[in-house]
């Protein structure tokens, strides 16, 4: 990372906010619902599917939670009426998990028979792990109203290939995704071959029990892998999908991934809470810094 990226990254949590705009904006579809719909629609006429997130967690007030509650509910009904391919996404803490179980339950509840009544899915993103027990009784608790529901496997913890063990079956749809989250190495691994080598072993693992998986990475060697496996086991293309955030810049990769036929999905963050996810984006790749500061001098 050049010094100048690192002085940057982190400083942008104490710089004002509208210094921070132009990089977060690739990372961000927009603050309305509107701007959103806009790059679903873009995205879904390139051959991708989508997956589109409000941005914001750690939500502490029940006013605030059932708010986004029903942003979510209209969101539904939005994506039906727009006919567009795309199902949501969303963050546990964002709906009421930071205030009680209870909260978090209810509304995600609410969420759920909106998906259902619309004939689409939910994905239920897995947070830092004082949430994780949590997070995977809302999923079961869940998964008894609507089937079309889905969690997210970290391979970076311990105890993720054990979870997989307990809850993969025909009916089991999970993300895999490697964990952005500080975690103690009590509880995780830090080494970035020990995480693939987990991602890989999970991967394996849901296939044997015939779930659906997403691979949600943009590591390519990682993809080489996944992709390797997939084709030397012959593994069915109903079984899994690609997914990528957002802006995160792949080199064509994308492209070659559904010209041969691969399903890929976009997570498609928006909202005016983009500050914390951007910086979040900039501390994985310091280097969008240098590629934002070129674009910003380029067209002035
Ligand atoms: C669709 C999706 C959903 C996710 N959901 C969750 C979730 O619910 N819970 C959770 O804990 N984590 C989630 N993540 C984040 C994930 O856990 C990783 O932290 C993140 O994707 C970076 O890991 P990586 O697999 O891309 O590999 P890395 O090894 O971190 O990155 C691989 C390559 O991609 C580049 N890259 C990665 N991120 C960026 C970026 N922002 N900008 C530019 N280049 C970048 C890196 O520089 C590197 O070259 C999700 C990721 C995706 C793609």
């Amino acid at each position: 990372m050049s010094f100048f990226n690192s002085i940057v990254t982190n400083a942008l949590p104490i710089l004002p906010k509208w210094f921070a705009k132009p990089f977060a904006k690739p990372y961000v579809a927009g603050e309305t619902e509107d701007d959103a719909i806009i790059q679903i629609r873009n995205l879904n006429e390139k051959g991708f599917l989508t997956t589109v997130d409000i941005l914001g967690e750690h939500i502490n007030t029940k006013e605030d939670a059932r708010l986004i509650t029903s942003h979510y509910c209209n969101l539904y009904d939005r994506i039906n009426l727009e006919a567009l391919t795309c199902n949501i996404s969303l963050k546990p803490t964002h709906v009421g998990l930071y205030i009680s179980l209870a909260e978090a339950m209810g509304n995600i509840t609410t969420i759920l028979k909106k998906a259902k009544e619309n004939n689409n899915f939910l994905r239920i993103d897995m947070e830092n792990s004082p949430f994780t027990d949590q997070t995977f009784e809302i999923y079961n608790h869940c998964k008894t109203i609507y089937n079309q529901v889905g969690v997210v496997i970290q391979s970076y913890l311990h105890r993720s290939l054990n979870d997989v063990q307990h809850l993969a079956n025909e009916q089991f749809n999970s993300r895999i995704c490697k964990g952005i989250y500080k975690e103690s190495e009590k509880i995780a691994y830090h080494e970035p071959e020990k995480i693939n080598e987990n991602f890989l072993s999970i991967a394996k693992s849901m296939i044997l029990k015939k779930s659906f998986s997403a691979y949600a990475t943009h590591d390519q060697d990682l993809i080489d892998q996944l992709l390797n496996w997939i084709e030397t086991e012959k593994i069915s293309k109903d079984l899994f999908e690609f997914q990528v955030l957002y802006g995160v810049p792949m080199g064509g990769r994308l492209e070659a991934l559904l010209n041969t036929g691969y399903k890929v999905r976009v997570y498609v963050p928006y909202g005016p809470d983009w500050f914390d996810y951007s910086v979040r984006r900039l501390n994985e790749n310091p280097k969008v810094i240098s590629y934002v500061m070129k674009n910003i001098f380029r067209t002035k």
